[in-house]
């Protein structure tokens, strides 16, 4: 049986670009919340400027509440090595590096060039080392730049090629605004592989303009094993002001469960966690799942179902002896 990973970015990529600031016991009952349905890997949080994104300035806290658990692994976000030494001095188990494509973009993002975000990485990649912490770095606007436009696939292997000299966990290739489309996937993933084999393969999309769940597909054909999503799709795109998102992780799960793919994560659990983040937010979330409801209808739940009406299903038992 095929096995995807869902990692769940929800409570870092999606509400980073919410406009409803969820407070600290909120954010940690989101994640734990999503833990309790079977996600096992999660960006919980981004250690950077306070000032620049508000909705991550209780980073610190927010992972001083988090429960430890063995089995479950919680990323932090950094953009510098700033970053990484708040990330390490709050007790994340991972911390994801950014190094952008596009060096507009990069300076835009993180306020240097791409060559020095690549030299911030290998630096924050042999302390990860030094400090037996695991850490991955996401090619950013690997499959479009709203500055640059196009990228080019060679770029991309290139830089793939630089991270990878810091002995990164996994590589990701995130499509950041939302602009790529399954036939890219398709062309870059195996450029990246046969220029690093054996290296693991992440990917990350955005559903801006609605090619998200294709391009998981063609990443999922493509032999990527580990795949982002954030729950009802919530988040945004800074540079698309009316934009969706992540690609939805309900949505996503719902595709890959249907295909015979495993993940461990409970589908009918993460649409209740999906309905309790919009209330939090107050608005409808973008995910079509918790709007259309799941086909076919969970056994076990209607399994619950009929064991709470002992007679509804057969109307001859509804006679009492
Ligand atoms: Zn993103």
């Amino acid at each position: 049986m095929k096995r995807v990973e869902i990692v769940e970015v929800g409570p870092r990529d999606g509400l980073q670009n919410e406009s409803v600031l969820l407070g600290t016991a909120a954010k940690v009952e989101f994640i734990n919340r999503i833990v309790a349905a079977g996600v096992r890997r999660l960006e919980v949080a981004s250690f950077v400027n306070p000032k620049k994104v508000p909705q991550m300035a209780d980073a610190e806290e927010v992972l001083k509440a988090l429960p430890r658990r063995a089995d479950v692994t919680y990323i932090g976000l950094v953009l510098n090595r700033r970053g990484f030494d708040r990330a390490l001095a709050a007790g994340c188990n991972e911390i994801g590096m950014v190094v952008v494509a596009s060096d507009t973009f990069n300076a835009r993002n993180q306020g240097v060039t791409t060559e020095e975000s690549v030299a911030a990485w290998l630096e924050i990649a042999a302390a990860a080392h030094a400090a037996n912490i695991r850490a991955q770095v996401t090619i950013s606007t690997a499959f479009g730049c709203p500055f640059e436009g196009e990228i080019a696939p060679a770029r991309v292997v290139e830089l793939a090629r630089r991270v990878a000299a810091g002995r990164p966990h996994e590589i990701a290739l995130a499509d950041t605004v939302g602009v790529a489309v399954p036939s890219q996937v398709s062309e870059l993933v195996p450029r990246v592989r046969a220029a690093l084999p054996g290296m693991p393969l992440r990917c990350h999309f955005h559903n801006t303009r609605n090619t998200g769940i294709a391009n998981a597909y063609a990443a999922f054909e493509a032999g990527v094993e580990v795949l982002d999503g954030s729950i009802g799709g919530i988040g945004g795109c800074p540079f698309a002001p009316a934009a969706t998102g992540n690609i939805p992780t309900e949505d996503l799960l719902y595709m890959l469960e249907r295909m015979g793919v495993q993940t461990d994560v409970d589908l009918d659990a993460l649409l209740e966690v999906g309905r309790w983040i919009q209330t939090q937010l107050g608005r409808p979330v973008p995910g079509m799942l918790l709007k259309a409801g799941r086909f076919p209808k969970s056994a076990q739940r209607e399994a619950a179902l009929a064991a709470s009406l002992p007679f509804a299903s057969n109307p001859k038992s509804q006679v009492r002896a």
